[in-house]
């Protein structure tokens, strides 16, 4: 039996994370079994839902690469993936259980529902719907709605217990009662998400359901409509939820939560996808760099973990880190150049220094957009203040090693040279050593002050070869 797992994002918002990360453990688990990947936008709220966030949450997926096989715009034979264009699929179904007595028409309004409730919370009773009309008669019932009433549909809660085996949480009790008879469909002809959520993973033929674990109350109701409508029962998963440092359910409180706000702050697709995998489930290995392509294969239900994870940015910017560290050069500098501002002195570079500048640094950046504070520091010619930048220049020492090397860069630059080597670097150092008889803090901080303008910063064996000549004896006249 081919594996059919799916998506079902209602369009109501952006992207949330906890929603990428349940679109991630679907996608992978169909990846991993040769199996297909349906997505299903679930727009029967029509208050809530809009195309534009359809188109945004399509978008989102897009750029975070969970490509499905079926769904909008891909249709296969178990279309149409919108609900809102089902609508007479589910009528159908709701009709079903009506004529067969598993559901019947309300006609109670919302206030009748309202006082029911607090009579029964008033006599210490259940709040389950006690309305009059659940063996209401159905001719009755009909003659109403020809006569222009638009009742709700209720399904006839069975009054037992019900047992889940689930792939995450092991076995599942539902005690009875939990819940009343149910609304299935609206007065208006749309159906409630519970409802057509069954018949349409019935119907797709979903074989697994992967999803947060705060829909296990759904659960319970859709199993008693699965049963109900003799639909064949699909294995359920349901994961862990994201939550905040304070162990709260993730939200907005705890800093961003939309897919759009980390790509619009920088972060790589594969670094968003890898963290969001690894809340929830790890790798065999313990691995915790990896892209989605690596772990298509091996990725498997039983390393869902029981515990909740809790969100941290910092692990994600490290993650994100690790991503750009393990990419080539080449596709460094294809990637980074959109996120360096178009001032930037980057732009003006040649290639080959380029490719030295990402080399060094980057292993060193977060973000792509990093790269052009490095780049700033590169070539700005003012010093730096303080009080250290005081105290090395008010060393007589920091004035010889100032004398020395701007002769230095002369010679350089009469020879022809933009840049001067690594190699020139460390002859220098040797000379100022030997010939100028300066050492320890005064050396090596005099060095810094006199060729960077800053009392610290990275390996200068490294950053003297990619400042040009120019840039240095420009600093070397403000200290
Ligand atoms: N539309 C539902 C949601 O976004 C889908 C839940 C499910 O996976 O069944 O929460």
């Amino acid at each position: 039996m081919t594996v059919r797992v799916r998506f079902a994002p209602s369009p109501t918002g952006y992207l949330h994370i906890g929603g990428l990360r349940t679109a991630i453990y679907n996608y992978l688990y169909a990846k991993a079994n040769n199996g297909v990947f349906v997505l299903r936008i679930e727009d029967t709220d029509q208050e809530r839902s809009t195309k534009e966030s359809e188109a945004a949450v399509l978008d989102d997926l897009k750029w975070a690469g969970i490509e499905w096989d079926e769904g909008p715009g891909i249709e296969g034979d178990f279309g149409p993936y919108r609900q809102s264009d089902r609508t007479a699929i589910y009528k159908k179904y709701a009709d079903q259980l009506i004529e067969t007595g598993k559901a019947f028409y309300c006609f109670c309004t919302d206030e009748e529902l309202e006082e029911m409730r607090e009579k029964a919370l008033a006599e210490n009773r259940s709040t389950h719907y006690a309305g009059p009309y659940r063996d209401y008669p159905l001719e009755k019932a009909k003659e109403r709605i020809a006569n222009g009433e638009k009742p709700v549909i209720r399904f006839k809660a069975p009054k037992r217990s019900y047992i889940l085996n689930d792939e995450v949480k092991g076995k599942v009790e539902f005690p009875e009662d939990m819940i009343g008879d149910f609304v299935i469909m609206r007065g208006n002809g749309l159906p409630v998400y519970n409802f057509c959520c069954v018949v349409d993973d019935a119907l797709m033929k979903m074989t697994h359901i992967f999803r947060g674990e705060d829909h296990l109350n759904n659960t319970l109701r859709q199993l008693m409509i699965y049963e109900a409508l003799g639909f064949e029962i699909p294995k359920f998963g349901h994961v862990s939820l994201l939550i905040g440092e304070d162990r709260q359910k993730l939200s907005k409180r705890h800093g961003a939560t939309s897919v759009n706000n980390y790509r619009e702050d920088n972060y790589l697709a594969d670094a968003l996808n890898n963290y969001l995998c690894l809340l929830g489930w790890s790798h065999p290995e313990e691995k915790d760099v990896f892209t989605l392509k690596e772990i298509e294969s091996i990725f498997d239900s039983s390393r869902f973990s029981k515990s909740s994870a809790i969100y941290d940015m910092e692990k994600l910017k490290y993650i994100n880190g690790a991503h750009i560290k393990n990419k080539s050069n080449d596709i460094v500098l294809k990637e980074a150049q959109e996120f360096i501002p178009k001032d930037s002195p980057f732009h003006l570079q040649e290639e080959t220094w380029k490719m030295s500048f990402i080399e060094l640094f980057k292993t060193k950046i977060s973000f792509y957009k990093d790269l052009s504070i490095h780049c700033d520091l590169i070539f700005k010619t003012q010093k730096s203040s303080g009080p250290e930048v005081d105290e090395i220049q008010s060393w007589q020492t920091t004035n010889q090693i100032k004398d020395f090397l701007e002769q230095r860069l002369k010679d350089l630059s009469s020879e022809g040279k933009k840049f001067a080597s690594a190699d020139d670097f460390q002859f220098w150092v040797k000379e100022i050593k030997t010939e100028l008889k300066i050492k320890g803090k005064q050396l090596f901080k005099g060095i810094r002050l006199v060729l960077t303008g800053d009392p610290e910063g990275p390996d200068l064996k490294e950053f003297i070869p990619l400042t040009p000549i120019s840039v240095i004896s420009e600093r070397l006249k403000n200290i």
